[in-house]
């Protein structure tokens, strides 16, 4: 079944930008699908609208059946996103980033799934330290645990490996399959070829804002000219 159905979706922004044209796709349940596209292709916008955080000039979205604009909170609660920029509190304990994300949403407590969530992403042992004294992965791990404290059921990476080096983009993929792993949906965006192939089951291009195609990497990988 589609957890997140996107239909006729544009956006031109006040300044007269047309961002989104006319882009339509369904995601289904524990798909990892990445967007590939170059700047300014409209991946951002596109996560924007889904996210709840940008409204589109027309189309719908639907997440887990809800409207996001009709019916936002519960839309909302089923997402997760990884912002492309790392803000984070420099003072604040990484177990206390989780808590803390938990409790915007309005959710009680939860030690046992926060200890859960800092195990999986290899962040347990460093749950006291403060953020600023993390290194780029582990700061982008600390995001990512933000990302998924009131356990939503789709995660969106916004260009999660922009201006890493190579060994940190590897964790980044094991991060990715692990997470798949425990059923959660992901939705990627990245202008590396390279990436949308190791991660993805689906790779859809996008660029002047369109959706030039969605295809299984499989298939895509032939239109390549590739065999794997
Ligand atoms: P909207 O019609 O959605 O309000 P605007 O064009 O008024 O969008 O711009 C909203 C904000 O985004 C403004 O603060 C503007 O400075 C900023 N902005 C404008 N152009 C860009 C751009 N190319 N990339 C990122 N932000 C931009
Ligand atoms: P990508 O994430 O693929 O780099 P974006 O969605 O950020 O693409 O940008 C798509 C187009 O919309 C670009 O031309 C960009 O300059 C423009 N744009 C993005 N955000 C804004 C904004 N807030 N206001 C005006 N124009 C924007």
């Amino acid at each position: 079944a589609a957890i997140l159905e996107v239909d006729h979706l544009s956006k031109r922004y006040g300044s007269g930008t047309s961002a989104l044209n006319d882009v339509s796709l369904d995601i289904n349940e524990g798909e990892i699908v990445a967007l590939l596209g170059p700047n300014g292709a409209g991946k951002t916008t596109l996560i924007s609208i889904i996210c709840g955080l940008v409204v589109p000039t027309s189309g719908t979205v639907r997440v887990g059946g809800h409207d996001i604009r009709t019916d936002w909170r519960a839309a909302r609660k089923m997402i997760g996103l990884v912002p492309q920029e790392i803000a984070l509190e420099p003072f604040e304990k990484v177990i206390d980033c989780v808590r803390y994300t938990r409790g915007l949403y309005g959710l009680p407590p939860d030690e046992a799934y926060v200890e859960q969530l800092l195990r999986s992403l290899a962040l347990w042992d460093k749950r006291e330290a403060r953020t600023r004294e993390l290194s780029g992965g582990m700061k982008r791990r600390v995001l990512i645990a933000k990302a998924l404290s009131h356990r939503p059921k789709v995660l969106f990476l916004d260009e999660p490996t922009a201006g890493v080096d190579v060994t940190l983009r590897r964790e980044m993929w094991t991060v990715v399959r692990e997470l798949r792993a425990q059923g959660v949906t992901i939705i990627l965006t990245t202008h590396y070829l390279e990436e949308a192939e190791d991660m993805a089951d689906r790779i859809g291009v996008i660029n002047h804002g369109q959706l030039l195609l969605m295809r299984p990497k499989s298939e895509l990988m032939g239109e390549f000219g590739k065999k794997r």
